[in-house]
């Protein structure tokens, strides 16, 4: 199941919880504030979030993560070119919020990195790097729920912007082209600041013509 919670305190952003029904085990997609909310919903629906899995390491994706890995126990993943923006506030840019965020203790994962429940392999996602909002933006696609969790990449009939550090347009169009338009067509895409789209309506967006194969 996906439970989407908007947590507001700096832009708002829609934080994922991906759960097995079965188990009530799951992960967590770039929770960007208000962990005390997010502890809330796991704890109120009997949650036990095993994982903490990032798009990108900007600040209103990652702000509630060291709180939450404490009060879980969870483990923290990100693509591998992440650790620049974990480390260093001027990338993630949490130094414009005047608090420094700092993640510490994150695992980084190559390109196709297969990501499970630790009793349950079937319950998956694949990490597909999409570099060109972030040099580390990365999507986390489940074939068997025919679900992409895309962050910054796609939103709703737009695009993320390419104009902060490690950002380049052209990266990020031709990657969105290679990695997410090639998924299933009715696949549903779910970024984290607009509504739900799916892969065939977004191939219809200007910006792929003469991209698409
Ligand atoms: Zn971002």
């Amino acid at each position: 199941m996906i439970l989407q919670v908007t947590v507001t305190k700096y832009l708002p952003t829609n934080v994922y919880f991906y759960v097995d029904e079965e188990s009530k085990h799951g992960f967590i997609i770039d929770p960007g504030a208000e962990a005390d909310k997010l502890k809330k919903v796991a704890e109120e629906r009997g949650f036990v979030m095993e994982k903490i899995l990032l798009t990108h390491g900007h600040f209103d994706h990652i702000a509630a993560v060291n709180e939450l890995q404490e009060a879980w126990g969870a483990e923290v993943y990100m693509q591998e070119k992440g650790k620049i923006y974990a480390e260093n506030p001027a990338w993630n840019l949490s130094d414009q919020l005047g608090k420094d965020i700092i993640l510490h203790d994150v695992n980084y994962l190559p390109d196709n990195a297969v990501i499970t429940l630790k009793d349950k392999p079937d319950f998956r996602l694949q990490l597909r790097h999409v570099p060109g909002h972030t040099s580390d933006g990365c999507i986390y696609y489940s074939e068997q729920d025919g679900v992409a969790f895309v962050g910054d990449c796609v939103f709703r009939e737009s695009y993320g912007r390419t104009d902060l550090p490690g950002g380049d347009e052209e990266t990020l169009l031709s990657k969105i082209t290679e990695r997410i338009l090639t998924l299933p067509k009715e696949t549903v895409l779910l970024s984290a600041h607009s509504e739900e789209t799916t892969v065939e309506h977004e191939m219809k967006m200007p910006w792929y013509a003469g991209r698409l194969k």
